[in-house]
């Protein structure tokens, strides 16, 4: 199975550090948010049905106090003496009007707080057919000259009305509709709507700032015993240094003692001896390397300068010559004549160092390694890409995500005997993000693996 990856930049401590107080703010504040919302949506509803179902007993019983008060003066009165007898009935108030209509659909009594609004209410009423109990708010706007409230503008009312069947001496004479002002209620809605929305974004985003703050004083201890440690980890790979660079130089110069070199033994224990320090060396190296790269100040190991990179790679090249020649491995090299870019050539040539060193180590006797630079052009950008195939044991799928971590070996059994740390990908992923690049890797189980640097030059 051919597996793909595009490594991502690989976050540093301080984009572990950013991205844990992002989620943390994240969390708090979305938690805040959830709760305000909840808030708002029940305080909101509970003054809304409250207020409605009491507007809505109160237009049923003004209806039905109405309806018992027109009958009474219907049953007493001839139709003559009720005609003089229109304006009567006006319970409380706020009520806006109040219509008998006839089956025929005409208006046989009735009375509103504003005359204009007539035509438009028996209109609204009239497409109306209730049903027992049945209520229906009617929306008509007053135009300006009628009322006193603005000159210019219309005033929008809103009325709640009911309907109620009118019967004298078990006759049916109309209908009674009686309609109530609910203006100031949907109005004060409407702004109680608008204040909770102001409310909420402020308070979300008082939320927002004080989950920030938080989470970055939550954070301070970590970041400290991380840095502690990071510090810890530089000034004690730095401490051994020394040390090693001693025993390194006296276990030469035993090598060098005639005694030592009789004695097969001895040379044998020397060689084991020299062997060892050289692995530690290289690991201590890695692990100072690592640690500042973790620092604030990781920035200040990258000298970007203009270069040509070819000599750089043939000088890597033939370091690692001998190695690919021990196991009978053919290095091949493309790359135009010059590969001229600004960068850290240091680093940069330790970042080959690193992928040619594994593509040797990692393909069997007789195999192939191959290098390929060149320079493309991308976005107006020149972009520097470096390929480095090999023929060898390749990377398992469920490896893949995880070479780039510190420590991290894919075969523990078999990179032991390679004599390698799980080092040597996470200075590489470094040297990459630390250039802005990316590195990709394309691997097939014992076919091989190719991994694809492309970075900003
Ligand atoms: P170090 O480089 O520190 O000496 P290492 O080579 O084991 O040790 P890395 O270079 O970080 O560590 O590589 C991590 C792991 O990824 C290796 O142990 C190996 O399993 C796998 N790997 C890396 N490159 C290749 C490759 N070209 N082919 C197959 N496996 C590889
Ligand atoms: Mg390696």
């Amino acid at each position: 199975m051919k597996t793909n990856i595009l490594a991502f930049w690989r976050k540093n401590s301080q984009d572990m550090f950013r991205l844990t107080q992002f989620r943390l703010t994240a969390l708090y504040s979305g938690m805040l948010m959830v709760f305000l919302t909840l808030f708002i949506v029940i305080v909101y509803s509970l003054l809304y049905i409250i207020i409605t179902h009491d507007q809505e007993r109160r237009v049923n019983s003004l209806a039905d106090q109405e309806r018992k008060a027109i009958e009474d003066i219907l049953a007493q009165q001839t139709l003559l003496d009720f005609l003089d007898n229109q304006n009567v009935v006006f319970l409380s108030e706020d009520q806006f009007f109040f219509y008998v209509v006839n089956p025929r659909g005409e208006l046989i009594m009735g009375d509103e707080v504003n005359r204009g609004v007539r035509p438009a209410l028996l209109a609204a009423l009239q497409e109306w057919t209730p049903n027992e109990k049945e209520l229906k708010y009617i929306d008509v706007s007053l135009p300006s000259r009628q009322h006193e409230f603005s000159r210019f503008r219309s005033l929008e009312l809103r009325l709640l009305a009911a309907a109620r069947p009118i019967i004298v001496h078990n006759q049916l004479v109309g209908v009674l509709y009686v309609g109530m002002d609910t203006t100031t209620f949907s109005r004060l809605f409407k702004w109680l709507w608008m204040i909770f929305i102001g409310l909420a974004v402020l308070f979300i985003g008082v939320a927002v700032l004080l989950s920030h703050f938080m989470s970055k004083r939550a954070l301070v201890p970590i970041q400290e015993a991380y840095n502690r440690q990071r510090e810890f980890v530089a000034n004690a790979s730095h401490e051994l240094r020394t040390p090693l660079s001693v025993i390194f130089s006296s276990v030469e110069a035993l090598e060098m003692d005639e005694e030592v070199k009789v004695s097969e033994f001895s040379q044998k224990v020397m060689h084991r001896l020299r062997e060892e320090v050289k692995r530690m060396t290289k690991l201590i190296n890695d692990l100072l390397t690592l640690a500042r790269s973790d620092s604030e100040h990781a920035f200040l190991e990258i000298v970007k300068e203009p270069f040509d990179f070819r000599p750089h790679a043939e000088r890597t090249i033939q370091v690692l010559k001998e190695l690919a020649d021990k196991k009978d491995i053919h290095l091949h090299f493309d790359s135009p004549e010059s590969v001229v870019g600004s960068g850290d050539a240091d680093k940069l040539t330790q970042l080959l160092y690193i992928l040619l060193d594994n593509a040797i180590k990692y393909t069997p006797n007789g195999g192939h390694v191959s290098l390929s630079l060149r320079v493309e052009l991308y976005k107006q950008h020149q972009l520097l890409v470096i390929s480095v195939k090999d023929t060898g044991i390749g990377i398992a799928p469920e490896d893949i995500g995880r070479i780039f971590d510190r420590f991290y070996r894919a075969d523990k059994a078999r990179t032991r005997q390679h004599g390698g740390h799980g080092l040597g990908l996470s200075i590489a992923k470094w040297i990459v993000d630390a250039h802005q690049g990316t590195i990709h890797v394309q691997s097939e189980v014992a076919k091989g693996t190719e991994f694809i640097v492309k970075i900003p030059f």
